[in-house]
């Protein structure tokens, strides 16, 4: 059997993270507009894996910008063939 043991932590080294599958869904904190960012095609820069990070949105109805954080973790699955 095989196991993964640990947490992925650190820096990832890369320069930019595209996220294909995922978008961020949220509401504008300014107009209430639902809006969303596909993390496909909004990149991260320098992410660090385990550690909360400032993420910037913005609102295509009003123009609103705001921060708020994420943490990327990264799990490994593993099974023998
Ligand atoms: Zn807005």
């Amino acid at each position: 059997m095989i196991k993964i043991k640990g947490k992925a932590t650190g820096e990832l080294a890369v320069k930019r993270l595209w996220l294909p599958g995922l978008q961020e869904h949220v509401k504008c904190p300014n107009c209430g507009h639902e809006t969303w960012n596909d993390l496909n095609g909004d990149h991260i820069n320098y992410p660090m894996l385990g550690k909360w990070e400032e993420h910037g949105h913005y609102c295509s109805e009003c123009g609103h910008e705001w921060v708020f954080d994420m943490k990327i973790n990264i799990t490994v699955d593993v099974r023998e063939s």
